[in-house]
C-alpha cells in the first residue's frame, strides 16, 4: 500500500492571481486576504514581486511583519537586484523564502533572455547561491520548464540544489503540457535530485489541465503544488487551490496524499477573493461555484431526497458552502416541490401538490426558476381559493 505523504500548499494567489488584468490589489487588501489565506491554513504564501514596484514591495513587506505561521516567499528573477530587494522586503519574516526563477527552454534563452544554456546554468548557480546567502529556504523555478530539453532541464535542477536550493518548481508556464507529460517530467528529474530537494508544480490553465496536471506531478512525485484562490492567475488563470485539495480529500482511496488544509473556509476564502477583487467566480466553478451543490432536475431532486449520496461526493458544509440547494425550475418534479413546500411550512395534500406543479411549472418556464417568496406567495392563493370552494360547497349544501 502506498504510503501518506503531505503534500504542501503554496498559494500565489497575492503573486500570479493578482498579475491577472483586473486583479490588483490595495497593500490592505493583499493583507485581508493573506490573513484569510493564513485562516485556511496554506503552507506558504508567495505574497508578491518585491521590485516590481513600490506598492509591492510595502505590500509583501508588511504581510512579512503580521503573519507569522505560514512561510512567506518573495519572486526575483536570477539576477542580483531583485534577490537583494526581495530579502529586503522578507527579512522580518518569522519564516522567509526567496523565490528564484530563470526561464530555461531554448524558445525563451534565444527569443527572450538571449543567452546560451551555459549562460543559463551558470546564472541558476550564482543566482540561488546569491539567495542561500541571505536565506535558507530557497526555491528556484526552472521558467518553462515543460518545453524545455528534459537533460537539460535535469542539469539545471542539479545546479540549483548544488547551489542550495531547497524547492525545486518545474511550471508549466504556457499551459501546454498534458498529464502524461507532466508525469514524464517529474518523475525522471526526482530520479536525479532524490530527496536532496522538495519539487513542485505551477500549472496554468490555458487548456483547462491545470488541475489534472498538478494532481499528475503528485503522482510522479511532486510534494509541493502552487495554486490559486478561484484558479486565478495570467491568462487562463492557474491550478485551483480549492479543486486539488478536494481532489485529494474526495478521492484520497486513489491519491494518498494529505494537505493542511481546513476546507471548510475553502468557501469564505473565495468569497473574500471575489468581495475584494469586485469578481465573482461563474456559477458552475467547481467547489466554490454557486450551482457547486445546487439541483434542479426532477430525476436529481428525487435521488438526493433519498440520499444524498446519489448526486453529490462531498457534502456541502466540508468546504463551507451553505448546503444543498433544491432549485424548483421547469426542469423539477412533484418530490422537490413537496419538500421546498414542506421547508416552508406547508404540508399539501396530492391533488393540491399537482395543482400547484402545474402553476409552478408553468412560472418557472417564464422565469427560469422560482424562489421561496414565488412559491409561498402560489401556495397561499392555491390554499385561498380552496377555501372559496370549500365554504361555497357547504353554503350550496346548506340550501338543500
Ligand atoms: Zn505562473
Amino acid at each position: 500500500m502506498a504510503t501518506t505523504s503531505r503534500i504542501q500548499v503554496f498559494d500565489t494567489t497575492l503573486r500570479d492571481g493578482e498579475q491577472a488584468p483586473g486583479f490588483s490589489m490595495t497593500a490592505a487588501e493583499k493583507l485581508r486576504l493573506a490573513q484569510q489565506l493564513d485562516r485556511l491554513g496554506v503552507d506558504i504564501i508567495e505574497a508578491g514581486f518585491p521590485i516590481s514596484s513600490e506598492g509591492d514591495f510595502e505590500a509583501v513587506r508588511t504581510i512579512a511583519n503580521a503573519v507569522r505561521r505560514p512561510v512567506i516567499a518573495g519572486l526575483a528573477r536570477a539576477i542580483p537586484a531583485d534577490i537583494d530587494r526581495a530579502w529586503a522586503a522578507l527579512a522580518e519574516a518569522a519564516r522567509p523564502r526567496i523565490h528564484v526563477f530563470l526561464a530555461t527552454s531554448d524558445i525563451h534563452l534565444e527569443h527572450k533572455l538571449r543567452i546560451t544554456r551555459g549562460q543559463c546554468l551558470a546564472q541558476v548557480a550564482a543566482a540561488v547561491a546569491h539567495a542561500k546567502a541571505y536565506c535558507p529556504d530557497v526555491e528556484f523555478s526552472a521558467e518553462d520548464a515543460t518545453r524545455t530539453e528534459l537533460d537539460f532541464l535535469c542539469a539545471i535542477a542539479e545546479a540549483a540544489v548544488i547551489a542550495g536550493a531547497t524547492t525545486i518548481n518545474l511550471p508549466d508556464t504556457v499551459g501546454y503540457a498534458l498529464p502524461t507529460d507532466i508525469e514524464k517530467m517529474f518523475r525522471i528529474v526526482a530520479q536525479r535530485i532524490g530527496d536532496r530537494a522538495v519539487l513542485s508544480a505551477h500549472c496554468h490553465n490555458d487548456l483547462g489541465l491545470a488541475v489534472a496536471n498538478s494532481l499528475a506531478a503528485v503522482q510522479a512525485g511532486a510534494r509541493q503544488v502552487e495554486c490559486t484562490i478561484n484558479g486565478i492567475g495570467e491568462r487562463a488563470g492557474n491550478a485551483s487551490l480549492e479543486e486539488i485539495v478536494m481532489a485529494l480529500e474526495v478521492r484520497a482511496d486513489a491519491l494518498p496524499h494529505r494537505t493542511s488544509i481546513h476546507t471548510q473556509a475553502l468557501v469564505p476564502t473565495s468569497n473574500t477573493l471575489s468581495s475584494i477583487v469586485g469578481i465573482a467566480v461563474p456559477p458552475n466553478k467547481a467547489i466554490v461555484g454557486a450551482n457547486a451543490f445546487a439541483h434542479e432536475a426532477g430525476i436529481h431532486q428525487d435521488g438526493m431526497l433519498k440520499h444524498e449520496l446519489t448526486y453529490e461526493i462531498m457534502r456541502p458544509e466540508s468546504v463551507g458552502a451553505p448546503g444543498t440547494r433544491l432549485v424548483l425550475g421547469k426542469h423539477s418534479g412533484m418530490r422537490g416541490l413537496d419538500a421546498r413546500c414542506r421547508a416552508l411550512g406547508y404540508r399539501l395534500r396530492q391533488p393540491e401538490l399537482e395543482r400547484l406543479y402545474v402553476k409552478v411549472t408553468a412560472l418557472a418556464d417564464r422565469t427560469k426558476s422560482v424562489e421561496d417568496e414565488q412559491l409561498a406567495a402560489i401556495i397561499r392563493d392555491e390554499l385561498a381559493a380552496q377555501m372559496a370552494v370549500g365554504a361555497a360547497a357547504s353554503a350550496g349544501s346548506g340550501r338543500h
